[in-house]
C-alpha cells in the first residue's frame, strides 16, 4: 500500500515535523519513507492529506466504555457506585467479548491502535478481551484486574487463585507478543501485601508488564498509609517487586521527590491521564516537576473516569493542565510525539521488538490517513492547529499492522 499526503516525522528528541512525501508498506511494516513531494500514483492521500503513525493509549480501561460522563463523584465513590457495577457484567465472557469489540472499533475510529489496558478482575473476561484485541492486531497489553479486598465481595477473589489465573492468561498472551496479558493489581487498597509480593514475583519471572494506579486522590494515599503503616505508596510497590523497568503506573499526582527519585531509578513510566483527572476533580498532576526529575511520563485517556477517547484532545489536556498549573507546557509538536512514538515505546521494551508509532523503515505500520477539512497547511503553526482543531471526523483510514482496521 502506498500512502501519501504531509508526513508526521520525528524531529530531535521529543518533536516533530511534517514534510510531504511517500510511505510504502508491505506484509505489516513500514518498508519506506521517502520525503519531497506528494505523488499522484499513490493507492490513497494526495497534499491535502495528513500522514500519521496510529496513537497509542498508555492508560485505559475496556469494561468502563459504558460510563464515560458520570460525573459528579470522587475517586472512591465512583468506583463503588459507578465503576464496579459495570465491571461485574464481565463475569461473563460473551458480554466481555461483545463489548471488547465494540470498544477497538470505537479505538481503530478516533485512531488508537495500541493500548495499555484493564480488563476485570474476570479472567475469562479477560481473555475474551485479549482474543479480540489480539485478531484485530491491537497492540500492546491487556490485564487482569487484581483484587481481594477493599472491594464488594463480587469483585474479590483469593490472592492465590488471581495469581494462578494471570499465569495462565501469560501462558496464553506471553510477554514479547504484539498484545501480552498483563500483571495488573488494580492499586494498592485493594490489594493485600501478600497479592502485590505475588504480583511482583510473577512480573519478574515472566518478564511481564506491571500497570496499576498510583497516587491519583488524596483521600486514596492517605487510606494506602493507614493500610500499609505509614508507608510511602511508591515504596509499597517498590518492595513487592512491583516498580519494574517499563511499569505503567497511571496518574502519578501526588509525588514528592524522594517518589520522583525511586521511579527514575527503577525505569517505571507515569501515565498522566488529565482529563479523567480534572473529570474527576483529582487535582492536576505536576508535570514539569516529574519530568525535570527525570521521571519518563506518558499520556492516557483513562476511559472512563476519564471523557475523552481521543488521544489527540488527551494531549489538549495535558497541554491545558500544565499551563492552568502555570508551568512551561509541552508545545503541540512534543505533544504529538508523545502519544504517537513516545507512548509507543512503553510497549516494545518488553513486548515488541517492533519500533512503532512512527514512520519508519522497519517499524509496524499502525498508521492513519487523515483529511483535515481546514486551511491547515497555510496556518502559522499547522501541527497547533491540527491538534487544537481536532475532529475524529477527519480520519479517513485507520491502518493496523498494514491493514484496513477502519474506513470512513
Ligand atoms: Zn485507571
Amino acid at each position: 500500500m502506498i500512502l501519501t499526503g504531509h508526513l508526521l516525522l520525528p524531529d530531535g528528541d521529543d518533536g516533530v515535523r511534517l514534510s510531504p512525501g511517500v510511505v510504502a508498506i508491505e506484509d505489516g511494516v513500514i518498508t519506506s519513507v521517502e520525503e519531497g513531494g506528494a505523488t499522484p500514483n499513490a493507492d490513497a492521500g494526495d497534499a491535502d492529506c495528513l500522514i500519521c503513525p496510529a496513537f497509542t493509549d498508555t492508560h485505559l480501561h475496556f469494561p468502563q466504555f459504558d460510563l464515560i460522563g458520570a460525573h459528579g463523584l470522587p475517586l472512591l465513590r465512583w468506583l463503588d457506585e459507578v465503576t464496579f457495577p459495570a465491571e461485574r457484567k464481565w463475569e461473563d465472557p460473551a458480554y466481555a467479548r461483545g463489548m471488547a469489540e465494540r470498544v477497538i472499533r470505537q479505538l481503530f475510529a478516533v485512531g488508537t491502535t495500541g493500548v495499555a489496558a484493564y480488563g476485570t478482575l474476570h479472567a475469562e473476561g479477560t481473555r475474551a478481551a485479549l482474543e479480540v484485541a489480539g485478531a484485530k492486531g491491537m497492540r500492546g497489553v491487556i490485564g487482569q484486574v487484581l483484587m481481594d479486598r477493599e472491594a464488594p465481595g463480587f469483585l474479590t477473589r483469593p490472592a492465590g487463585q488471581l495469581l494462578d489465573e494471570t499465569a495462565t492468561l501469560l501462558d496464553a498472551f506471553p510477554p514479547g507478543s504484539r498484545l501480552a496479558a498483563a500483571v495488573t493489581p488494580r492499586f494498592a487498597i485493594t490489594c493485600t501485601p501478600a497479592l502485590l509480593e505475588g504480583a511482583g514475583k510473577l512480573a519478574g519471572a515472566r518478564n511481564a508488564t506491571v500497570q496499576s494506579h498510583l497516587a491519583e486522590t488524596q483521600p486514596e494515599c492517605a487510606l494506602v498509609s493507614k493500610l500499609f503503616g505509614g508507608a510511602s505508596y511508591v515504596d509499597v510497590y517498590r518492595d513487592a517487586g512491583l516498580l519494574r523497568p517499563g511499569s505503567i503506573w497511571g496518574h502519578g499526582i501526588y509525588l514528592d521527590d524522594a517518589d520522583r527519585a525511586t521511579l527514575k531509578e527503577h525505569g517505571a513510566v507515569i501515565a498522566h491521564c488529565p482529563t479523567a483527572n480534572s473529570f474527576l476533580r483529582s487535582g492536576a498532576m505536576p508535570l514539569r516537576e516529574h519530568q525535570d526529575a527525570g521521571v519518563n511520563v506518558t499520556l492516557g485517556s483513562d476511559i472512563g473516569g476519564g471523557y475523552e477517547r481521543s488521544m489527540v484532545r488527551a494531549a489538549r489536556g495535558m497541554i491545558e493542565t500544565a499551563s492552568a498549573r502555570g508551568d512551561t507546557y509541552p508545545s503541540a509538536a512534543q505533544a504529538w510525539r508523545t502519544i504517537t512514538e513516545h507512548n509507543a515505546a512503553v510497549i516494545p521494551k518488553n513486548h515488541d521488538t517492533d519500533r512503532a508509532g512512527v514512520l519508519f523503515p522497519g517499524a509496524s505500520a499502525d498508521v492513519l490517513l487523515v483529511r483535515p477539512n481546514i486551511d491547515w497547511l497555510n496556518h502559522r503553526d499547522p501541527l497547533a492547529m491540527l491538534m487544537w482543531a481536532w475532529d475524529d471526523r477527519w480520519i479517513k483510514r485507520t491502518i493496523v499492522r498494514g491493514k484496513i482496521a477502519f474506513q470512513a
